[in-house]
């Protein structure tokens, strides 16, 4: 049961039947790890802490640059130059004082990225590299740990939720396969973003984490392991794609020890 405060700031969801109370305890009772509070990191932070989400770590190595402020809404001038996982929690801090955000600044990797899902009811990946995606991915697995993973170029964008621990569902190693592992290739620097496609993109992933997370506990908790949403920016249009498990996967098939 929430306290009346909550009741009131989270109206809107309560009211909903596919929500409900119940789904609103089970949202205030979740803890989400954020890998990459960036372009899809920033929006998806604002509306995982508007959701009640009751525990937030926010996981980044950089700090916040001026072009990033063209699509990052978390950070404002004042906050050039610092920690962007330090000011998205201070951030989240102001926005709802009852959440419980910490920052880590620092970068995912092979060394460090078992220790991502550790007490989280789900990870959302936004970062900006495939390496650490896969790693994260595999640490999800092994875990037990659902996955949403949301990526954004130029006018593209594409959000999925990931159970590869499921011996039925796909992870995200089933999707893009092994050739990324050491390689950024999709940097925003390179290939430039619209700043409102961050937006709708974060958005979304921050949407499909609130199914998983509703799952067993409200009608809107579909969780759709597997089901890749391409959004095209230009047309605009979505087309939805489903992610088969790949037998030969060595992230989240039987074979790996
Ligand atoms: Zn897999």
């Amino acid at each position: 049961m929430l306290p009346p405060d909550r009741l009131n700031r989270f109206a809107r969801h309560i009211v909903l039947p596919e929500v409900g109370g119940a789904g609103q305890v089970a949202l205030a009772n979740s803890h989400v790890v954020l890998v990459g509070c960036g372009g899809i990191g920033s929006p998806a932070l604002q509306y995982l802490a508007a959701a009640g989400i009751g525990r937030l770590t926010l996981v980044d190595s950089d700090v916040v640059e001026e072009s990033n402020l063209q699509r990052q809404t978390v950070f404002a001038p004042a906050d050039l130059g610092r920690a962007k996982a330090e000011v998205a929690a201070k951030w989240v801090q102001r926005f709802d004082p009852a959440i419980e955000a910490s920052a880590v600044v620092g970068r995912v990797g092979a060394d460090n990225a078992a220790e991502v899902p550790v007490g989280a009811d789900l990870v959302l990946d936004g970062c900006d590299n495939f390496a650490t995606r896969l790693v994260v991915s595999d640490a999800c697995v092994s875990m037990g740990v659902p996955l949403t993973s949301a990526a954004l170029g130029r006018f593209q964008g594409q959000i999925a939720n990931f159970a590869g621990h499921l011996s039925s569902e796909a992870c995200y190693r089933c999707f893009v396969g092994d050739a990324f592992d050491a390689e950024d290739c999709d940097t925003c620097a390179a290939d430039g973003v619209l700043g409102a496609m961050a937006g709708l993109v974060g958005c979304f992933a921050a949407m499909q984490a609130i199914r998983v997370l509703l799952s067993g506990h409200a009608g809107f908790g579909d969780p759709q392991w597997g089901r890749l949403q391409l959004f095209d920016g230009l047309a605009p249009s979505l087309r939805t794609l489903r992610i088969a498990k790949d037998p030969e996967c060595r992230g989240c098939t039987s074979s790996r020890t």
